[in-house]
């Protein structure tokens, strides 16, 4: 062993060198700090060995690397500029040291290599891949940018439209794409990736790869006359531009990063992308979006403490109603491995329940995210039922029937006498006590919320409520089955509207007095929308549907008085009476027509104007600033009232119940970092400015109490 460090052991094998990444005390290889020092421990190492043929890199782990260590990461974004400038020069010396080896080296990529992951593998000179494994440059998604050289050596080898697709979606490419757009030279069975890299480190020998004109593309300037060059970086910026928005600016500043460093040699082009990964790793996007990257792990480790030891495997389960909900529920239940009894009292609902899962099958299969032949298996995994005769040996019933207490109180007594003792029941009911439908059950320990947010196939969010008599068996088993689902739940407790209808309803509460103080429908929803939400207040109702969010307001007027209760007729409600339900009869705050593909559009409808007219005495001109505040005020207050209530266990899962539950925009990083972004002590003094809206506008005590010792919800270090 010629060297044998905390991360890297470097053996000898003849000619051949073989460089072996596996951190000792960790589950994945990461480059942290300890990491790095050992790479350039072992790139010493490596200098002195003379004879060389070429030089092969493994992966002790089964992920190949996962990238740069973000903890740690963040430590350098609070830094001042010239220390994350140093950390990305030291790097990226040791990854040309790596790149300019008088010999060919070679990676050997066993599974995952994102980011600095792959990185280090476009300093390598070639890239074998095993079948299963992946590479790509996410680095976007937290609002940052490849720093370490991805965006300088990825266009000059695969070509700059597609290295600027590879960076700006930021996905994770299979070993297909990687080999087709050049990101790979081979693609092999995980078996034969050490006899391929040998294979291609025998042809440099015998002179059949010429490695130093290789090399020279992939430091040299990118090779294309201006005209190409000025035609590529203009057509990605119009597809990137149209799809980031203004609110995301690393897509549009990799493209310039590229554009500016196109020209270049690599030690030259290299300054150009740290000064631009510098910048963005101090915009409050990447705060925000790295702080929802670091929410998002938090959730996972809480699901995991959760779980651990208590979680009852959901071999097969049933769900209880095949109407919008209970078909969401079918198809991703099936569609994700776990087959399902759907269960209706009308045949066509379940018909129609069938139908839905097909099409969204069938659009799947469009999409090439699934095999025509694997349709027919997902659609059996849904058993159709009129009776409970299929229901002895399921493992987790959701029930999803009408929004009826007395309908669900039966149903549920009568779903409890077909299964058996340990099967966990869970309703998804959205507005009624889970305590109170606990009651109607025999073995209430087995209960709980499984509250799911539609379209099912395309929210992430699942809120596990708690009821006072849930088992922790229940709750686990439920927690375990959503993630099995591939969603991500939030464990909360019993309230009206839980957790994110209730803080949606603050939000509400604060629209309707808006309107009824003379508000504009169309310029709030438009400053709700430049704020980030992806539809204002409006057409979220709509979306909803006005008899619901009738419903809802009224449970939480009833269960919040003090805050959700009107003493004048809402908006919400002269909708309502105006038979004006939304999109689902064409007709709300707006009109809806279905264009040529289908398609709702939007349209301005005098008739809808007329009833929001009905609720006000005058209209009034609002300033873009104070309607978001008018509206985030009460939702941001809620949210911290959700916490101090112990609705839910903590900041991060608050925030994120609005990011996967709502769609709250990213790069605000959720409610409650929003109120740490302004500091406690200017939204408290916002808040007071609207004091005479009444209690929705009023900090509560504890939120007071943190603006005056400058406390924040989240700790510094972690945003
Ligand atoms: P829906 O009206 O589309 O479907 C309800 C289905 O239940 C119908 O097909 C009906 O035939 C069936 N049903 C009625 N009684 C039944 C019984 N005894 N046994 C079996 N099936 C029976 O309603 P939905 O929108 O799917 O809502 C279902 C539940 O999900 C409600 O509790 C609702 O509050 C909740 N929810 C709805 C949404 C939403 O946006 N639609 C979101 C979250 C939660």
């Amino acid at each position: 062993m010629l060297h044998h460090g905390p991360a890297f052991s470097l053996t000898r094998d003849a000619d051949i060198l073989r460089l072996h990444f596996d951190t000792a005390d960790n589950k994945v290889n990461v480059f942290d700090k300890r990491a790095l020092e050992d790479f350039g421990a072992v790139l010493d190492v490596i200098d002195a060995q003379g004879g060389v043929d070429g030089l092969i890199m493994t992966s002790g782990k089964s992920v190949f690397i996962a990238g740069a260590d973000i903890t740690e990461f963040l430590d350098y974004f609070i830094a001042p500029d010239a220390e994350l400038a140093g950390m990305l020069d030291r790097v990226n010396a040791q990854f040309n040291r790596f790149e300019d080896l008088p010999f060919p080296t070679v990676v050997a990529i066993n599974g995952e290599a994102q980011g600095g992951g792959f990185e280090i593998c476009l300093a390598a000179d070639f890239r074998i891949m095993a079948e299963g494994a992946r590479v790509g440059l996410p680095e976007v998604k937290l609002g940052i940018m490849p720093g370490w050289g991805g965006s300088v050596r990825l266009p000059r080898l695969i070509g700059i439209d597609n290295a600027v697709e590879w960076m700006c979606s930021g996905s994770a490419k299979k070993a297909a794409v990687a080999l087709a757009d050049g990101a790979a030279d081979a693609v092999v069975a995980p078996e034969l990736l050490e006899q391929s890299a040998l294979d291609i480190i025998e042809q440099v020998r015998l002179g059949r790869i010429d490695v130093a004109a290789r090399r020279r593309l992939k430091t040299g300037p990118v090779l294309l006359s201006d005209m190409e060059r000025t035609m590529a970086i203009m057509s990605a910026k119009g597809v990137v531009g149209a799809k980031a928005g203004p609110h995301y600016p690393s897509p549009l500043t990799i493209i310039d990063v590229v554009a500016s460093h196109a020209t270049r040699e690599r030690n030259e082009a290299l300054p150009i992308e740290s000064a631009a990964f510098v910048k963005l790793a101090k915009t409050d996007v990447a705060a925000s979006l790295v702080g929802i990257f670091l929410n998002d792990q938090q959730l996972k480790r809480i699901a995991r403490g959760v779980t651990k030891g208590h979680a009852a495997p959901v071999k097969r389960a049933a769900v209880l109603g095949a109407g919008i909900m209970g078909g969401g529920v079918a198809y991703q239940s099936a569609s994700n491995g776990v087959p399902i009894v759907m269960k209706d009292i009308r045949q066509e609902a379940i018909q129609t329940g069938l139908d839905e899962a097909g099409a969204l099958l069938g659009k799947q299969v469009a999409r090439g995210a699934l095999k025509p032949a694997g349709v027919p298996a997902i659609l059996n995994a849904i058993v159709p039922a009129l009776s409970y005769g299929e229901f002895g040996d399921v493992d987790l019933v959701v029930e999803a029937v009408v929004e009826n207490a007395k309908v669900k109180a039966s149903v549920l007594a009568e779903v409890e006498a077909a299964v058996s003792d340990d099967t966990v029941i869970t309703t998804n009911t959205s507005t009624i006590s889970v305590n109170l439908l606990a009651k109607s059950l025999q073995r209430p320990e087995n209960f709980c919320g499984m509250h799911f947010f539609n379209p099912v196939h395309r929210m992430p969010l699942v809120e596990v409520i708690r009821a006072e008599g849930s088992s922790e068996r229940a709750i686990a088993t439920t927690v375990a089955y959503a993630q099995a689902m591939k969603k991500t739940p939030i464990v909360v407790n019993d309230c009206p509207g839980f957790l994110v209808n209730r803080i949606l309803f603050a939000y509400f509460a604060g629209y309707t007095r808006l309107i009824a103080d003379g508000g504009d429908v169309v310029a709030i929803d438009k400053a709700l929308e430049r704020f980030g939400w992806p539809m204002g207040p409006a057409y979220l109702l709509d979306v909803v549907g006005l008899d619901t969010g009738k419903h809802a307001a009224a449970v939480m007027a009833e269960g919040f008085p003090d805050r959700m209760a009107s003493e004048r007729r809402t908006v919400i409600d002269a909708m309502y009476e105006a038979e004006r339900f939304g999109q689902k009869n064409g007709k709300g705050f707006y009109r809806y027509e279905a264009d040529k593909r289908g398609k709702l559009q939007k349209l301005p409808d005098p008739d809808g104007d007329a009833v929001v007219k009905s609720v006000q005495s005058a209209s009034q001109a609002f300033e873009p600033d104070t309607i978001v505040d008018r509206l985030m005020i009460p939702m941001c207050i809620e949210a911290a009232r959700c916490v101090e209530d112990d609705i839910v266990g903590t900041p991060a899962e608050a925030d994120m119940g609005l990011v996967y539950g709502l769609g709250f925009p990213p790069f605000r990083g959720g409610a409650l970092r929003w109120v740490d972004k302004a500091g406690l002590a200017d939204f408290c003094a916002r808040a007071d400015s609207m004091s005479d809206l009444g209690p929705l506008y009023r900090p509560t005590a504890r939120m007071r109490a943190m603006a005056d010792s400058g406390d924040t919800f989240y700790q510094r270090s972690a945003t």
